[in-house]
């Protein structure tokens, strides 16, 4: 990686020196995936949040976090996902431990919880989260859960995603840990279906996990189920079927797509469908796997067809964006790659860059993508997020929930990235919403009233 080293008096606190670089003379290392430093007020999710936000778009399981009330609350439909059918997973559960439940124990408490929410739910599937203060106190999650599907006859899957046995990655791991337990066909025979993919790493957030299908039909594959946008207990049961298994979001997926490889003998490949570019690459990259002339002609009928409608309004709105700058801080390392290329496709330069839970190689493609002087960044907090933004003068942050107020308070535009958005920015009609997102965000008349601006 070459890079210029951030100098150590630049940085607020000493241990984040190694997490920050400037593309530019020196060779060194940035560091990442690893936990964040005590005291630095990290912009990244808890290890229950990552698994809760895999897990969530599951629309028709009940979802019991097993906690204070705080942890349910602050991730109450927390993806905002879609669904064609039950909207179950809308609510957010909770045990409500209190100061005696941490004193004696919860898991009696968590039994009554789960035998009155299947009572009330009928639903097959319940998903039970660990949360910081069940490791401290150490309830057993799995006897409990184990209990519980004997006596009602279904699958209770505890999500082993209590604080302190990491990052948010170790959230990711946990969830698919738990859909791991799910998907389990044991001695049921599956059929495999052919030319079908697992679609992974897409919540549906906007609907983008349908713009996909949609565009795979097309093509002649079919998707047998998502992981996790508008997925249910059945679909997922079936999971095995698939004979690929394509990552859009490979942060949180790709630990699920290995142990499918070896358990499932189904093979995986890394998608992108965020941006022109990456959408036609991704399409052709799957078309290629099944090697089917048909298949490859469809797929390129649809590159050209998408391409010849959105191109023209995409440069339309390019010629408004001469000379802005965008800071970019979102949750995974694939995000921030596409999006280097996507702000490319439309004439913005990226100047800052940053992820919660970025892996090694995805920061080195990030170092080969972006100009000299760019800062990179690893599991940042909002004082060096206001500090490099302001240095590098950049207009537009992208980031999530945490970050829109301060792209507010400092008086630049913003753009949601991530779960609170209504606009799908997958694929060719994601591009254009992206475009017209950036556009209404960076030129709207509101930047003329603040000062600095
Ligand atoms: S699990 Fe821990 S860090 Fe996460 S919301 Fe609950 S208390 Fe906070």
């Amino acid at each position: 990686m070459d890079v210029a080293a951030v100098r150590l008096t630049d940085v607020e606190i000493r241990e984040r020196e190694k997490s920050i670089v400037i593309k530019g003379k020196q060779k060194k290392q940035l560091i990442c995936e690893t936990d964040s430093v005590a005291g630095c007020v990290s912009q990244r999710a808890c290890v229950y949040c990552g698994a809760r936000v895999v897990l969530n778009p599951v629309t028709d399981a009940i979802h019991l976090v097993h906690g204070p009330i705080g942890c349910a609350s602050y991730t109450w439909d927390i993806r905002g996902s879609l669904s064609s059918g039950s909207e179950l997973y809308r609510n957010s559960f909770s045990t409500d431990l209190q100061e005696d439940d941490v004193i004696f124990g919860g898991e009696r408490k968590l039994a009554r919880a789960i035998d009155q929410l299947v009572a009330k739910y009928r639903a097959k599937l319940v998903f039970v989260y660990s949360t910081c203060i069940v490791g401290v106190i150490g309830d057993d999650l799995e006897a409990v859960c184990k209990a519980a599907a004997r006596r009602h006859v279904i699958e209770v899957i505890p999500v082993q995603s209590s604080g302190f046995i990491g990052n948010k990655a170790a959230g990711y791991r946990a969830a698919c840990d738990a859909l791991l337990r799910l998907i389990d066909p044991g001695d049921r025979k599956i059929n495999k279906k052919s030319k079908t993919v697992n679609y992974l790493g897409d919540f549906n957030l906007a609907g983008e996990a349908w713009i996909i299908r949609n565009y795979l039909r097309q093509m002649g594959v079919d998707v047998n189920v998502t992981f996790t946008g508008d997925s249910s207990y059945g679909a997922l049961k079936e999971a095995t079927a698939a004979t690929l298994n394509i990552i859009q979001c490979a942060g949180s997926m790709t630990y699920l797509a290995q142990k499918m490889k070896e358990l499932y003998n189904i093979p995986y490949i890394n998608v992108s469908f965020l941006g022109l570019q990456d959408t036609a690459q991704s399409l052709r990259k799957v078309a290629a796997f099944f090697n089917d002339v048909d298949i490859m002609r469809r797929a390129e009928k649809l590159i050209r067809t998408e391409e010849t409608k959105v191109k023209p309004v995409i440069e339309g709105y390019r010629g408004k964006f001469a000379g802005k700058k965008a800071a970019v801080y979102v949750g995974g390392g694939f995000k921030a790659v596409s999006l280097i290329k996507q702000f490319r496709e439309i004439g913005i330069e990226v100047v800052m860059i940053g992820t919660q839970t970025g892996r090694k190689e995805e920061y080195e493609t990030i170092n080969d993508l972006v100009d000299d002087g760019t800062v990179i960044l690893d599991d940042a907090n909002p004082t060096e997020l206001e500090r490099f933004m302001t240095e590098k003068g950049a207009h537009l942050l992208v980031g999530g929930v945490k970050e829109r107020p301060l792209a507010y308070k400092l008086g630049v535009a913003f753009l949601d990235h991530n779960h609170d958005r209504k606009h799908p920015l997958s694929g060719f009609v994601g591009a254009v919403n992206f475009a017209k997102e950036v556009y209404s965000t960076l030129c709207s008349p509101v930047w003329k009233y603040v000062s600095g601006q």
